[in-house]
């Protein structure tokens, strides 16, 4: 019992010194230490936005598309070629409602 409570509460009070010593250091002092933090940020940074990207991906409904229909690649609604009010940068079709001119 005591191995089992003990050992997942050291676990999270050591990383969360660990992380403020090692911002801490690496404000202080850029050489010390720099390389594991940036590796570990850089896994954990890494980590995150692609698990959410694909969550996002995979949960998004793929709508069935008419011809005289275009999806908006601003607010992703779908709406009759009569709203659209001219392309993006990227040359995606952008409402008007998106494009502020009513
Ligand atoms: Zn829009």
């Amino acid at each position: 019992m005591a191995t089992d409570y003990d050992s997942p509460r050291k676990n999270s009070d050591d990383g969360d010194d660990d992380s403020i010593e090692e911002l801490k250091s690496r404000r202080s002092d850029s050489k010390g230490g720099n390389v594991d933090v940036d590796e570990f940020e850089a896994a954990e940074g890494l980590e995150l936005p692609g698990a959410d990207l694909s969550g996002e991906e995979l949960t998004v409904p793929v709508m069935p598309k008419q011809e005289n229909e275009f999806t908006c690649a601003s607010c992703f609604m779908v709406y009759h070629r009569s709203r659209l009010a001219g392309e993006d940068k990227q040359g995606r079709p952008i409402c008007r409602d998106c494009a502020g001119t009513g």
